[in-house]
């Protein structure tokens, strides 16, 4: 069922015990499968997503007094439930900010500069970044494992995408647990994976609402954040590559998340 089957069958898992189950598209009417350990799926017709009301429920029931660190091992689990390869909590003290990483937005110009609302010039920024930064203590980050010509193909914009989800739902489900300042922050430009077909930015050109606000989050790029070091401090960085322990394996690429939660 969509992009999942690249990183994960959750059939698989034995603790789990998921089965799949059959919904019907609110859009298409399509038949979807969706497995009852995911909160979500994806018409492979129409490509709507839309909620496993069971599931997310189950997501949602948080044990009585419940601790932030409890908080932080449910959201994990649940990037990892959706779709993602691995997820950590980190201290915000970790993410590290860097103005020369931001700047490589505009020069060299990446195509997409000043296209959406969630790509500078339109967003605050390294400065901006660290000042909000300074009102957080803990954040998710998360990423999926991708092999590398997945990336180079067409499917790359459903990785992308998929990352998006995940960012986002963590934070409405971190929100909805009370953490109500969380924030979620992706990677790639919104107006390439959700708005391609469209000549603009509704929110840029119209001042209107943006026409994906459940799942289009910031890119980390025009932040500045350094996604490597990221990645080293949840402890993804390997001296060695499959390639090293086994010269057939795929090459692969890692594209990570981040949501601050508070
Ligand atoms: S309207 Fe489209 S391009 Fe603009 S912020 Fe929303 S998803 Fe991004």
């Amino acid at each position: 069922m969509g992009t999942k089957l690249y990183f994960k069958c959750p059939g698989n898992d034995p603790v789990s015990r998921a089965v799949p189950e059959l919904y019907i598209c609110p859009d298409c009417g399509m038949e979807v499968e969706i497995w009852t350990d995911e909160i979500n799926g994806r018409c492979t017709s129409c490509k709507r997503v839309f909620w496993n009301d069971k599931a997310l429920k189950m997501a949602e029931k948080k044990p009585p007094g419940h601790s932030v660190r409890s908080v932080l091992k449910e959201l994990t689990q649940l990037a990892c439930q959706l779709g993602a390869s691995d997820a950590r909590a980190i201290p915000t003290t970790e993410i590290s900010v860097e103005e020369d990483l931001a700047k490589l937005c505009q020069e060299p110009r990446c195509e997409n500069h000043g296209l959406s609302a969630g790509c500078p010039p339109h967003v605050a920024g390294p400065a901006g970044f660290r000042k909000l930064l300074k009102t957080f203590k803990h954040a998710v980050v998360f990423k999926i494992d991708v092999p590398s010509e997945i990336l180079l193909s067409n499917e790359r914009r459903d990785i992308f995408q998929l990352l998006h989800e995940i960012a986002a739902n963590i934070e409405q489900l971190a929100i909805e647990m009370g953490l109500r300042d969380s924030n979620a922050y992706a990677g790639g430009s919104c107006k390439q994976i959700f708005c391609r077909d469209h000549s603009d930015c509704r929110v840029l050109a119209e001042n209107g609402e943006c026409r994906n606000p459940l799942f289009a989050r910031p890119s980390m790029s025009g932040f500045g954040i350094n996604v490597l070091k990221l990645k080293k401090v949840a402890g993804w960085m390997s001296n060695k590559t499959p390639r090293d322990v086994d010269p057939d394996a795929v090459s692969m690429e890692t594209v990570c998340g981040l949501i601050l939660i508070g």
